[in-house]
């Protein structure tokens, strides 16, 4: 059966590339069934759907928050009509697990909820004015048109993550999803058309970083940008937002650490690692790739660890016998080969695992063995470096003093866990752990909408999505004075002495 063809969104309408060029989106757990065909887009298609979002933008700042928030609402409820399908669609061109792509949906149907509340609210404030009769408050007032671009990992959480709190905002924007996850990002845009959206609030454009993403950076139309990938691409984002003046929220990546401590309940901390470890095949920014265990559990934990690692079943996301499902891409699958040879050779001992999987009908797959590393230490590269593959490194330690160093001792500062059943500890951790996120008694994944997401160093400049940090982000604070005294006032010189 010939693969469907998806084109680009663009004013409402369905558009190919200006050129014609295309692109397939291949299943990871079996890369001879290709998903669909979509637009390879250039620097024309995003600056047509940018002039598109910047029309849209005239009518729908001026459109009551609160009817936005309906369109929004009804788009949460054909997500919940649709997630099984919508989940099926993204097991299909992103691998993980089925229950674990219906959270993916769920997180956006949350999102959606969320956000539509916030249309009766998105609240300001007022404050006194320092002269008689006279009023001032300052008001959210939105940007304008806002460049987006997407990873793969949550093709369809972290899009509606930054498309519902924009348009809430009152702002439109255009959309680049990541290449090997379209379809997900399409779905979720196609439920927010069905549910009334008008054309031209959202658009997606298709295709490669530099050619469908970059332009959005240059584009004078486009007020804001909001990216979510690796610290390597954020940094480019970066230079380029600053270079042109546009506010820029960057969530990059991780190296995030859970914690174990000798009065720990063991057996809720080894589920909790291979949760926060092996959950999305280890391809979260939140992924706890590395266990700091205090050494009077470090044997314990290591020996059930292990044996539960090596019992996991790893086959296509789509059966549900299956823990955990393939990579996205071959080049996902030679980083995970390149830092296992890494671990090697500085001294990790491998413990289980190491390997790709090509055996059991999986060799035209990603598949890679869930891997742990024992008698790891901070300082080595397979301990410092984001891997996003199934590779664990189990970090001995002496104290939670000593854990929480080589906790932040990395680049990254994005989540962090503690397994403790005192409290002291756990207030000190908490206190002392230089992560944007800190669970307690909890994996490192596990993030819920309407708190605050986002990191320190490394993996963020300074943004949050989620919660009210996202709508601080697509926002912008207007001051206004209404001067009622049907006289000149003049602040700070009329001071009334
Ligand atoms: P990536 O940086 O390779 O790509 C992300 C997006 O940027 C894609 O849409 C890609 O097409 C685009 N892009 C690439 N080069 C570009 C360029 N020169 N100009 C403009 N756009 C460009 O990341 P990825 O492999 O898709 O995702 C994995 C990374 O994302 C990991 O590092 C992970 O930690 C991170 N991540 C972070 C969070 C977070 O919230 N902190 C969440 C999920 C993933």
């Amino acid at each position: 059966m010939a693969a469907k063809v998806y084109k680009n969104l663009i004013g409402g309408e369905w558009v190919e590339s200006r050129f014609g060029q295309t692109f397939e989106n291949q299943n990871p757990a079996n890369t001879k069934d290709i998903v669909g065909i979509f637009p390879k887009s250039n620097k024309d298609d995003v600056n047509q759907a940018v002039e598109v979002a910047a029309t849209a933008f005239e009518r729908w700042r001026l459109t009551p928050a609160p009817r936005r928030g309906e369109i929004i609402y009804r788009c949460a409820q054909i997500l919940q009509e649709r997630k099984e399908d919508y989940a099926r669609d993204m097991t299909r061109e992103m691998g993980k697990v089925l229950k674990e792509t219906r959270g993916d949906v769920q997180e956006a149907i949350d999102t959606a909820f969320y956000m539509a509340g916030e249309g009766r609210r998105l609240d300001g404030h007022t404050v006194p004015s320092e002269l008689p009769n006279k009023f001032a408050m300052a008001v959210r007032v939105p940007l304008g048109v806002v460049g987006m671009i997407t990873p793969w990992n949550f093709p369809m959480a972290i899009p509606s993550w930054k498309i519902f709190p924009a348009i809430i905002s009152g702002n439109t924007c255009v959309i680049k999803p990541a290449e090997d996850t379209p379809l997900s990002t399409l779905n979720l845009v196609r439920a927010l058309m069905d549910a009334g959206l008008p054309p031209g609030v959202v658009n997606i454009v298709h295709g490669y970083g530099p050619e469908a993403g970059a332009p959005l950076l240059e584009h004078p139309d486009v007020r804001a940008i909001s990216f979510t990938g690796s610290s390597e691409v954020g940094r480019i984002i970066g230079q380029a937002a600053a270079r042109n003046f546009k506010p820029c929220s960057l969530e990059m990546g991780g190296k995030n650490a859970i914690i174990v401590l000798n009065d720990a309940n063991v057996d809720l901390a080894i589920d909790g690692a291979l949760w926060g470890g092996f959950g999305t095949t280890g391809q979260r920014c939140t992924a706890a790739s590395r266990v700091i265990v205090e050494k009077g559990v470090y044997n314990q934990f290591a020996d059930k660890f292990v044996s539960r690692a090596k019992a996991m079943k790893v086959g296509a996301g789509i059966d549900e016998q299956n823990d955990m499902g393939p990579q996205i891409n071959q080049q996902q699958i030679e980083t995970t080969q390149k830092y296992v040879e890494i671990g090697k050779s500085e001294g990790a001992k491998l413990l289980t695992g190491g390997n790709r999987i090509t055996a059991g009908g999986l060799g035209e797959g990603f598949f890679w063995e869930p891997t742990v590393f024992g008698d790891a230490h901070g300082k080595m590269r397979v301990a410092q470096e984001e891997i996003f593959g199934p590779v664990i490194s189990l970090i001995p330690t002496d104290s939670l003093e000593q854990a929480v160093e080589i906790s932040n001792g990395v680049a990254y500062g994005l989540s962090s866990a503690v397994y403790t059943r005192d409290v002291n500890k756990a207030f000190k951790a908490m206190r002392d752990l230089q992560t944007g996120i800190t669970y307690i008694n909890a994996p490192t994944i596990g993030a819920e909408v309407h708190l605050p997401f986002g990191g320190t160093k490394a993996t963020g400049n300074g943004h949050r999505e989620g919660g009210i940090g996202a709508i601080d982000f697509y926002t912008q604070w207007k001051a206004i004075y209404v001067d009622y005294s049907d006289r000149l006032q003049r602040a700070q010189i009329d001071t009334g002495e």
